[in-house]
């Protein structure tokens, strides 16, 4: 039997959720009525949630559950369910139903239509702390910046892809793993689909401050080599004006009115410049270097034409 839908679940200490939100995702499955699996990763929980998915998979011959050994992060619990789901879409879903299960339908609907990225992009966000929206918003912006707006913004996880997208994924080896901008850099036809998200329904959130800000840099640092590059510039601008000053004391040294302290101004601004700008040529080459060990697909082909068929 061929799967038509995976749905990955990453659930990291979800004991108080974990109930409600197989119900709401199978009744849910079942209503789309085509071959599914629910593909729960267990993120090396330490509650109750390991024995809960077991039973889960025993009663439910739709339900896969992976057991990491130890907490690998929300991230490597997504890649990991990826890797395993083998249906033609695969929708990845946080647990703790904040992202609606009843919005995966009409996901469906515009991947039968032929998109191959369908991404829930948030219109609203209950139960968030002000705190939160507003270090969101913050990072969305730059974010945009630093990348040249290649990220949509409002954008979580929470999505349907093409198993020829999963494909290219699974087929980027690169540790520090920012889904969503990997998705986006991955290309295809891709589509946002506006939702209200939940507020979590129960337990509490897993991203501590400390797991937020180390996405947060991941997202930075594989999408963007702009702060890498930033001393180039800072240093050439210092270089610059010390060479000038240098130039004005010459001119007026030769007129007859020696400069004094400018010319140790000016030796400071040209020696701080000089600095500024090897680092940023070392990051022009280590930024080359990274881009290197991320070992990223070269090309990624969509569909091809006319060729033979394979035998
Ligand atoms: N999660 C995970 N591993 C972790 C942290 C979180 O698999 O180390 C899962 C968690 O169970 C949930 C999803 O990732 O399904 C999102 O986490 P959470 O709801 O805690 O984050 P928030 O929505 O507050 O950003
Ligand atoms: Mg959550």
């Amino acid at each position: 039997m061929n799967l038509v839908y995976s749905v990955v679940i990453p659930c990291y200490n979800e004991e108080a959720v974990i109930t409600e939100s197989y119900r709401r995702l199978s009744d849910v499955m079942r209503g789309m009525q085509e071959p599914y699996e629910l593909v729960f990763v267990n993120d090396g929980s330490r509650d109750k949630t390991a024995e809960m998915l077991n039973d889960l998979a025993a009663q439910d011959s739709n339900v896969r559950v992976i057991h990491f050994a130890r907490n690998g992060g929300h991230q490597i619990a997504v890649t990991a369910g990826l890797d395993y789901a083998t249906g033609q879409a695969i929708v990845i879903i946080d647990a703790d139903l904040q992202d609606p299960p009843e919005v995966i339908p009409q996901m469906a609907e515009r991947w039968l239509e032929g998109a191959q990225v369908v991404y829930g992009q948030r219109r609203s966000r209950a139960g968030e702390s002000a705190f939160k929206l507003k270090t969101a918003e913050l990072y969305y912006r730059l974010m945009q910046r630093l990348t040249n707006n290649a990220f949509p913004r409002d954008t979580g996880d929470f999505r349907l892809v093409d198993e020829r997208v999963a494909d290219v994924i699974r087929g980027m080896p690169e540790h520090a793993r920012y889904l969503r901008g990997m998705f986006a850099w991955a290309g295809f036809k891709q589509e946002p689909l506006l939702y209200d998200r939940d507020k979590r329904f129960a337990g509490e959130t897993h991203y501590s401050l400390k797991k937020m800000l180390k996405l947060a840099a991941d997202g930075v640092m594989s999408f963007s080599d702009k702060p890498l590059k930033l001393p180039l510039w800072v240093g050439l601008f210092w270089l610059g004006l010390g060479a000038l000053v240098a130039f004005i004391l010459l001119i007026l040294a030769i007129a007859g009115r020696p400069g004094g302290l400018w010319w140790m101004a000016s030796l400071m601004a040209v020696l701080g410049g000089s600095v500024l700008t090897s680092l940023g040529i070392m990051g022009a080459y280590l930024a080359r270097i990274y881009d290197e060990a991320k070992d990223r697909p070269l090309y990624i082909v969509a569909e091809t034409r006319g060729f033979p068929e394979e035998i």
